[in-house]
């Protein structure tokens, strides 16, 4: 069984920690500068309070509802996350921490119904009682299985086990929509074709959504099934998160080896950061040995950024420095990855009012460089600037490549020799 715990509504619930008189009102959570809503509580949810809008927009109407509004603090969000994944660490030794307030557990195979009901409720339990964050918790036969776990569990009081027999069930009610790694351009695909259940989407047929959709969107309907296919590589990226990470061929052990993968990482992730024309306040980095052999275990560390960031070889030096507080030598990482967090948008964003001048043209001088090393891969590949740290490599040479050509047209080496 796979289990999926998830800390509900994180930067409100981490506010309320601190501030118990606001139980049961609504809360909101700001961007840095104050700019935008990034979080709510379930009750400013429910009031149709929506993420992403401007606060500017909303302020009477939340001033009216008698909602308590937060600039957004990453330094206690990510603190609190750490104490929450050690508390989960303590009770399943095999854990892959996915987000900020989301992780996935692995229990044994033959583990009973009852054990894991009772773990499940000590661990809820403790996480709220040492932290005073409300969890849930789903579990399923796969990782999507127990993503639908997880939201069913909202309506259980905090707990679902998600067994085979009751599968068909919850799928029946489960909006197609709603599905883990199923976005809103799929779901209206499969909309059209009169498609609106997980269940009806469980009983596609193969070939058809090979056809028409993605490899991956085959591998989450096998999931539907009961299968467990989809790795760490092939989940789909948080939501309000970018990750970038890589399953190599052969395992990592040594520190110069890790340095330039997370650089690549930290590179690729940066570039996609700059594609959406947004900054990060939190970089956490996670390896991972192999989940199928003995002795699984994950390294993670997530990091506050001083400010938020959005220069490559900033982003670079985090990732990083997280990596080398908890980098084991000698253990063979194979799965190693960057995500960036606490996103929100680049523009308005002018530093802070009383920044010294020359800190102000050292950050006008990344912008412009950054910028121009957009232009620079835009225009000749992405490989045509990078980081010295990243040892000059290419993702493409850390994959599994045994039966590649020879690259005829592009490498000197490799021209065909007719003599
Ligand atoms: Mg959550």
């Amino acid at each position: 069984m796979i289990g999926l715990i998830d800390c509900n509504s994180f930067y409100a619930s981490c506010e309320r920690v601190f501030r118990p008189d606001l139980k049961g009102r609504p809360i909101v959570v700001l961007s840095n500068n104050d700019g935008c809503i990034v979080a709510q509580s379930a009750e400013a949810k429910r009031m149709g309070i929506a993420r992403g809008a401007p606060y500017h927009q909303n302020r009477e109407f939340l001033e009216s509802v008698n909602a308590e509004v937060f600039s957004s603090n990453y330094a206690l969000y990510q603190d609190i996350s750490n104490r929450v994944m050690d508390i989960v660490r303590r009770h399943v030794p095999r854990l892959e921490i996915y987000s900020i307030d989301e992780a996935f557990l692995f229990f044994e195979e033959d583990q009973k119904r009852e054990g894991l009901e009772r773990l499940a409720a000590s661990l809820r339990s403790e996480v709220e009682r040492c932290t005073g964050i409300p969890v849930s918790l789903g579990l399923g036969r796969s990782k999507t299985l127990a993503k639908v776990a997880e939201r069913h569990s909202k309506r259980e009081g905090g707990f679902f086990l998600l067994s085979p027999e009751k599968e068909e069930e919850i799928l029946r009610e489960t909006p197609v929509h709603s599905l883990w790694g199923i976005g809103r351009r799929k779901a209206d695909f499969l909309g059209s074709r009169g498609i609106t259940t997980a269940l009806e989407f469980r009983n596609l047929e193969d070939w058809w959504v090979k056809k028409h959709l993605t490899v991956v969107t085959l591998y989450t309907l096998w999931e539907l099934r009961g299968r467990s296919v989809i790795s760490a590589e092939l989940a789909p990226p948080p939501r309000k998160e970018i990750v970038s990470g890589i399953t190599a061929r052969t395992p990592l052990t040594t520190l110069s080896q890790m340095r330039q993968a997370m650089a690549r990482h930290a590179q690729s992730a940066a570039a996609k950061l700059a594609g959406e024309k947004a900054v990060c306040s939190l970089i956490s980095v996670s390896m991972n040995t192999n989940r199928f052999k003995e002795n699984y275990s994950q390294s993670y560390k997530g990091l506050v950024l001083s400010r938020p960031l959005a220069y490559p070889p900033d982003i670079i030096k985090a990732a990083i420095d997280a990596m080398e507080e908890v980098f084991r030598p000698g253990l063979p990482y194979i799965r190693t990855a960057v995500n960036l967090g606490g996103l929100e948008p680049a523009d308005g964003l002018e530093g802070d009012l009383f920044c010294s001048e020359e800190f102000r043209v050292s950050e006008e001088r990344k912008r412009r460089l950054s910028l121009a090393q957009q232009e620079v891969v835009s225009r000749f590949g992405r490989m045509a600037l990078v980081s010295g740290a990243t040892g000059m490599k290419s993702k493409a040479d850390l994959m599994n490549r045994d039966y590649l050509s020879p690259r005829y047209t592009t490498c000197w080496e490799d021209i065909p020799s007719c003599l």
